[in-house]
C-alpha cells in the first residue's frame, strides 16, 4: 500500500468561516480518473513561465504542459520544441479566445502583469476553462470581484498561484504557529531585493497597481495569516521609500502592522534594500522560524529547539497538481480566488492607510476564509 499525501479541503462550518482541513489518507485510493492527465496552457511567457512553471510542468503527476499563449513569435518554436507542444495548442493574445474549441486544454493559468489578471482570467472563464491567476490576484477590488463571477458563472474552479500553501516548510509553520506549540505568538517578516532595473511593469502603476507590497508584501500578509490562523482586524502602515526620485508610480519601501486577534505582526518589504526574506513567529520558547522563507527552493526553518526536519519539494508542481486533483475529484482548491481578494482588500487598506499619515484602518468585512491545519 502507498502512502498518498493529504487530500486538502474547503468545508463550511457553522460559524460561517471557511476553513480548509487536511484529510492524511494513509491507504491507497485511485479512482481511475486520476489517471488523466489534464491540460495546462500558460498564458505570458516571461521569467515566471520560463524558470518555474514550465520546468515544474515536467514534474507534475496530474497535469502536463499541453499549451501556450504568447505575443512574441520567437517563443512559439522554442517553447514547442522544449515542451513538445503542438502547433495548434499554441495561441496569441488576439486568437486566444478560440482555445474554447481546444479539448486538450482544460486548465489556463494567467502569467501575466498583474494589471492583465482580470482580463485574461475572465477570457479563460468565458472559454470554459478552469483557471489558475498568479498574485497577486489584480489591481482593484472591482476586478478581483469580476474574475471570482466569471469562473463562477462558467461553472469552473479558480484558484490563486499561491505555491507556498504546498510547500512542507510552511505546512510546519502552519501547524506549529496555528496550534500554539510554542505559547504564544507575535510576527515580523520581511522581503525584500533591490530592484535594479526601473523601466518594467513591476515599477508601472497600471501594470503592477503598486509596488513591493503588491509584489512581495502579498507573502508577508499570507505568512503572518496562516501562521496566526486567523484574519487581520486591522492594519497601520508607513510609505517608507527611501529614494523619492527613483520611485515616481509606486512606492519604493513600505512597512506595516497588522492586528490579529491574538497578537500583531510587523511586516515591511521594499525594492530598495538588499535581499532579505523571513517568516519569524516570536513565541514563548523562543524563534519559529523561515529564513529564507519565500523563495522557491533552499528554504530553511527553525524551531525553537533547532531545525526543522523538512524534505523540499517542487512548490510549483506541488501547487499545479493540487488544483489538478481538486479538478479531478471535484474538491476545493485550498487557494481560491476569494483568498486572493481577501488578500487584495488588506493591501488596499494598507495603502489606505500609507496615505492618510498611519490611520489605523479596521479590517471588517474580509472574506471569512483560512487554511487551518492540525498540528
Ligand atoms: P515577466 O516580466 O518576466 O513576464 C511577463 C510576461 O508578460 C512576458 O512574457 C511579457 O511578454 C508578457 N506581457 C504581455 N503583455 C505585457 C505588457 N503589456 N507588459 C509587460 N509584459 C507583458 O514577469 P513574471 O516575473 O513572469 O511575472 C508574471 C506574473 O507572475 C506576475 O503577476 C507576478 O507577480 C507573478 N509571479 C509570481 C511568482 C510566484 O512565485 N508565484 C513569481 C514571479 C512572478
Amino acid at each position: 500500500m502507498k502512502r498518498r499525501p493529504f487530500i486538502k479541503q474547503i468545508f463550511q462550518v457553522t460559524s460561517g468561516a471557511y476553513l480548509v482541513s487536511q484529510i492524511p489518507l494513509l491507504y491507497s485510493f485511485k479512482p481511475t480518473i486520476q489517471n488523466k492527465k489534464l491540460g495546462v496552457a500558460l498564458v505570458g511567457l516571461g521569467g515566471y513561465s520560463r524558470g518555474q512553471l514550465g520546468p515544474a510542468l515536467l514534474e507534475t503527476e496530474h497535469c502536463y504542459l499541453a499549451g501556450i499563449v504568447t505575443g512574441t513569435k520567437e517563443k512559439e518554436a522554442i517553447w514547442s520544441e522544449k515542451y513538445n507542444i503542438k502547433k495548434e495548442n499554441i495561441y496569441n493574445y488576439d486568437n486566444f479566445d478560440s482555445i474554447v474549441n481546444n479539448d486538450e486544454i482544460d486548465i489556463v493559468y494567467i502569467v501575466l502583469p498583474n494589471g492583465m489578471h482580470a482580463e485574461y482570467t475572465i477570457r479563460a472563464a468565458k472559454a470554459g476553462k478552469h483557471v489558475i491567476c498568479e498574485k497577486p490576484m489584480a489591481t482593484s477590488f472591482e476586478d478581483c470581484k469580476k474574475m471570482i463571477s466569471a469562473c463562477k458563472e462558467a461553472g469552473k474552479m479558480f484558484s490563486i498561484g499561491y505555491r507556498l500553501h504546498f510547500d512542507p516548510f510552511h505546512d510546519q509553520m502552519m501547524r506549529l504557529g496555528q496550534n500554539r506549540v510554542y505559547g504564544d505568538i507575535n510576527i515580523t517578516t520581511s522581503f525584500a531585493f533591490k530592484m535594479r532595473n526601473l523601466d518594467q511593469w513591476r515599477v508601472k502603476k497600471e501594470l503592477a497597481g503598486g509596488g513591493p507590497l503588491m509584489d512581495l508584501g502579498v507573502y508577508n500578509i499570507q505568512g503572518a495569516i496562516y501562521t496566526f490562523g486567523e484574519l487581520p482586524t486591522s492594519v497601520k502602515a508607513k510609505n517608507t521609500t527611501i529614494n523619492k526620485a527613483d520611485w515616481k508610480e509606486v512606492e519604493g519601501s513600505i512597512e506595516w502592522e497588522m492586528t490579529f486577534p491574538s497578537g500583531k505582526a510587523y511586516c515591511k518589504c521594499s525594492y530598495e534594500e538588499p535581499y532579505y526574506c523571513h517568516l519569524t513567529a516570536n513565541t514563548e520558547k523562543g524563534e519559529l522560524k523561515l529564513s529564507p522563507a519565500f523563495i522557491y527552493n533552499g528554504l530553511k526553518g527553525f524551531t525553537p529547539y533547532g531545525p526543522m526536519t523538512v524534505k523540499p519539494i517542487n512548490q510549483q508542481a506541488a501547487q499545479m497538481d493540487a488544483f489538478a486533483l481538486n479538478i479531478l475529484q471535484n474538491t476545493n482548491t485550498l487557494v481560491p480566488g476569494e483568498m486572493g481578494l481577501r488578500d487584495y482588500m488588506i493591501i488596499d487598506k494598507i495603502y489606505q492607510s500609507a496615505n492618510n499619515n498611519s490611520e489605523v484602518i479596521s479590517l471588517k468585512g474580509l472574506p471569512n476564509i483560512l487554511d487551518i491545519r492540525p498540528i
